[in-house]
């Protein structure tokens, strides 16, 4: 069954053909987070795919997965393009390592999970937060209801992490 919903006032759908992202997001929406676990490999994958993309089987589990990590990367967006976004500018988009599989299969090699920085309650952090995080930072998943049947998972401050003396940053004005 299809999902539809709006976040920020913009309208997100999930097809019904999309099986992968459906079972993905319905564990989004309980506010758990799930990864495909490969029944031959034992390795977890993300974005959600109908195929293991280390052994290519197609068959896998849906395991809980502990959603804390570093962030790995940063994007600090200025100009939104989508309008919905405009009021909340600057706002920090995050590639963060996860803490699980870290390492493997190889040494270069994690699951990295694209969110907002948010506050706790999900929100769209505002400037103050924005500053203080960057490459390095310990973040925590949470997610923000979009509908029924569907939460967007971002990232927070992970405030019971010991947090780098200072996390990277693009060089500020
Ligand atoms: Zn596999």
């Amino acid at each position: 069954m299809s999902v539809q919903a709006t976040y920020l006032g913009m309208p997100l759908a999930i097809d019904d053909l999309d099986v992968e992202n459906l079972a993905y997001f319905k564990h989004c929406a309980a506010h758990n987070f799930h990864l495909q676990r490969c029944v031959a490999c034992n390795l977890l994958r993300y974005p959600p795919t109908t195929a293991c993309p280390w052994c290519m089987n197609p068959k896998s589990d849906w395991v809980p997965v502990e959603a804390k990590g570093a962030v790995h990367s940063y994007t600090e967006v200025h100009h939104a393009i989508q309008p919905a976004f405009k009021a909340h500018t600057p706002y920090l988009v995050l590639l963060v390592d996860l803490d699980t599989q870290k390492g493997k299969p190889t040494k270069e090699e994690a699951l990295r999970v694209v969110g907002n920085l948010t506050t706790p309650d999900g929100k769209l952090a505002p400037p103050d937060m924005v500053k203080k995080v960057g490459v390095g930072t310990r973040v925590r998943m949470v997610f923000a209801d979009a509908g029924p049947g569907l939460a967007i998972p971002h990232w927070t401050i992970d405030e019971s992490a010991q947090q780098p003396a200072r996390p990277w940053r693009y060089p500020q004005e």
